[in-house]
C-alpha cells in the first residue's frame, strides 16, 4: 500500500505516524505542527476530521503539508466522504464507532473509486458493544475479530486497501492482539499502545508494546500515543525505529556513561547539553560522552565521536582516536565543531588532522589520573575483599 507517497508494508521501511493535536479547522496552526511533526521524522501525519470546518481545512492542508495526511473519522460516514473530497491521502475508521454496514461499504467503495488506502483502526476502549458482549470483553480474539468484520465488509465492495491495527492500553492485550492478527491476515499493520499517558510511563509502555512486536517481525508503521506535544511521539517513534536498526540514522545517537564515583565531570550535564546542541542541528553521528578518561575512550571507542573528562580537561576522540585534547569548559563546543566537521569531510579526514601530540597527552594525563585516583576509584576491590572475609567466616 501507498499512502499519498509513502510505501507502507512488504519491504518498504517502518514508517513513523503522529497526529496533530490541533483543531483542523485551525489552517496554519495544524500545518506549523505537521512540519515540526516532518522536521521530528515522522511520515505520515493524522488529523482529526470531526466537524465540517475540520473537512474544510483539510481541503487547505492537505496541498500543502510535507508529508502525507491521514483523516481520523470518528462517528460520521460522512465526513470520512468529505475527508475524501478534501483530498486527503488515506482514512482512519474506528469499526466500533462507524457501525451500519452500508455506511461503511459506502465509504470503501468511494475509498476504492480514488484509489485511497482506510486502515482499520481497532480500539479495546471502543470496541464494538456486541463484539465485546460475544467474547466477553476486549480480548485479543474480540479486537481481531472486529478487523475481521470491517475487512468483510470491505471485500463485499472489492475493496482491500487496507492496514490494520488492534490497538489497546494494556501492553500486554496489544502484543498478543497484533500476534494473532498476524497470525489471521496478511495485511500491513500499524502499531500502537493507545492512550499510552505522559513520559517517561508513556514512553516505556509504547516501547514496550511496538518494540516487542518489530523485534519479530510484526508491523509496518508505527506511532507512540503519547500524551505529550506530538513532536515527541515522532521523536520517539524515530529513535525506536534507528536503535533497532529498522531505519538509518537521520539525527544524533547520544551514548553516554552512567557516571560513577570516577567521573571527573558532571555527565548528566555535558550529556544534556551535547543532546540539545546536536540534536537541533540534525547531527547523524553516534556521540558518547563520558565521565572519565579512564574507561571511558575504550567502553565509547565504536562512537564515531566521542569526549571523556580527565583532570580538567576533556579528550576528543574520533572512532577511538583522540584527536584533540581541550579544556573542561569547552568540551561541548568541541564535540559540536568536530561533529559538524566529521559531517562535512567524513571520519578519516578527520582523524588525519588530528593533533599530533593528542594522544600522548591524554595517555600521560590518563597515567596521572589513574595514579591520582587509583584504578579502584569505587573502592569495588576493598568491598569485594570484605565480602570474601564474611563468606569465610
Ligand atoms: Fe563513566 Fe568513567 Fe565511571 Fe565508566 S568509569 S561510568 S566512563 S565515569
Amino acid at each position: 500500500m501507498v499512502v499519498g507517497t509513502v510505501p507502507v508494508g512488504g519491504d518498504a521501511p517502518i514508517s513513523v505516524q503522529s497526529m496533530t493535536t490541533t483543531k483542523t479547522a485551525d489552517v496554519e496552526g495544524t500545518l506549523a505542527q505537521i512540519y515540526a511533526l516532518a522536521a521530528a521524522g515522522c511520515d505520515i501525519v493524522r488529523c482529526t476530521c470531526n466537524e465540517e470546518e475540520a473537512a474544510e481545512g483539510l481541503a487547505h492542508i492537505v496541498s500543502r503539508s510535507p508529508v502525507p495526511i491521514v483523516a481520523d473519522i470518528h462517528f460520521q460516514y460522512k465526513l470520512a466522504l468529505a475527508a475524501i473530497e478534501a483530498g486527503v491521502h488515506a482514512l482512519r475508521l474506528n469499526p466500533g464507532n462507524i457501525r451500519k454496514p452500508e455506511h461503511i461499504k459506502l465509504v470503501a467503495s468511494e475509498a476504492r473509486d480514488r484509489g485511497l488506502p482506510i486502515r482499520i483502526g481497532v480500539n479495546a476502549g471502543s470496541l464494538d458493544p456486541d463484539i465485546a458482549e460475544q467474547f466477553g470483553g476486549a480480548t485479543p480474539e474480540a479486537l481481531v475479530a472486529s478487523a475481521v468484520r470491517e475487512l468483510d465488509y470491505f471485500r463485499e465492495v472489492d475493496f482491500e486497501d487496507v492496514k490494520i491495527s488492534v490497538k489497546a492500553s494494556n501492553v500486554a492485550l496489544m502484543i498478543d492482539a497484533y500476534r494473532l492478527l498476524a497470525d489471521t491476515v496478511d495485511y500491513p499493520l500499524h502499531l500502537g499502545v493507545t492512550e499510552a499517558g505522559p513520559p517517561p510511563a508513556g514512553l516505556v509502555k509504547s516501547t514496550a508494546g511496538i518494540g516487542t512486536l518489530l523485534a519479530e517481525g510484526i508491523g509496518d508503521t508505527i506511532r507512540f500515543s503519547l500524551t505529550a506535544d506530538p513532536v515527541e511521539e515522532a521523536r520517539a517513534g524515530r529513535t525506536l525505529l534507528e536503535a533497532l536498526g529498522l531505519r538509518e540514522r537521520k539525527n544524533v545517537d547520544l551514548i553516554a556513561c552512567p557516571s560513577c564515583g570516577r567521573a571527573e565531570v558532571d555527565v548528566i550535564a555535558v550529556a544534556t547539553a551535547a543532546q540539545q546542541a546536536l540534536e537541533s542541528r540534525n547531527i547523524p553521528l553516534q556521540v558518547a560522552v563520558m565521565g572519565c578518561v579512564v574507561n571511558g575512550p575504550g567502553e565509547a571507542r565504536d562512537a564515531d565521536l566521542g569526549i571523556a573528562a580527565g583532570r580538567g580537561k576533556g579528550h576528543l576522540f574520533v572512532k577511538g582516536h583522540v584527536v584533540r585534547v581541550v579544556p573542561e569548559a569547552e568540551m561541548v563546543q568541541a564535540l559540536i565543531d568536530e561533529a559538524e566537521a566529521i559531517v562535512a569531510e567524513g571520519i578519516e579526514a578527520r582523524i588525519a588532522k588530528a593533533d599530533v601530540n593528542a594522544e600522548a597527552i591524554a595517555a600521560a594525563e590518563r597515567e596521572q589520573l589513574i595514579e591520582l585516583r587509583g584504578v579502584d576509584v569505587n573502592h569495588s576491590l576493598d568491598k569485594i575483599a570484605k565480602i570474601r572475609e564474611i563468606a569465610d567466616d
